[in-house]
């Protein structure tokens, strides 16, 4: 299965209840053969909006972040462990949250990345496969709100291009 394949089997996704809602499955989106996944909680308004993942204030905050580390976006594959808009934007259930994961697991598979970075404890959650290397840093709306998660979320972004080269195989 391709890349492609497996956002549009996202996008006509009946598993749980969150699809009756949403105007739009939000897949993810950067290169099939990045290095780097960062993975969110679920998409908010804008995301739904849009289909894309991370382009509201949250997303804006954590481009910023990325782009004083020296990482550039676009380079990123960026998603979240669910991939529909949640009502009233309230945490994802344990049943969306199984019901979505495999999604993420399949999309690590095939795009095989050197890091997996999870943002924020719901997405801590994800399964790990082995021979993968993942790191837990906050989330960036978590980030925005409270100065000092905004000061070890800068630390925890820092530390990424580090790893990657570290990572090297
Ligand atoms: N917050 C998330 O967790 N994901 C998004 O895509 C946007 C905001």
């Amino acid at each position: 299965m391709t890349l492609n394949e497996l956002n549009k089997q996202i996008c006509n996704c009946r598993k749980c209840r969150l699809w009756q809602d949403a105007k739009n499955a939000v897949p993810g989106e950067g290169p099939p053969n990045a290095k780097l996944i960062l993975v969110g909680q679920n998409p908010g308004t804008e995301e739904d909006k849009t289909g894309k993942p991370f382009v509201g204030r949250a997303g804006k905050f954590l481009n910023k972040v990325l782009a004083q580390n020296g990482i550039n976006r676009e380079e990123v594959f960026v998603t979240n462990i669910v991939k529909h808009v949640t009502p009233q934007n309230r945490k994802p259930l344990l049943d969306e949250i199984e019901a979505c994961a495999p999604y993420l697991t399949a999309q690590i598979n095939l795009i095989k990345p050197r890091l997996v970075v999870l943002m924020g404890a719901i997405a801590w959650q994800t399964p790990r496969l082995e021979d993968l290397e993942y790191l837990e840093i906050y989330h960036p709306s978590a980030a925005m709100r409270f100065n000092k998660m905004r000061t070890k979320f800068r630390e925890q972004i820092a530390a990424i291009p580090k790893r990657l080269n570290q990572k090297q195989p």
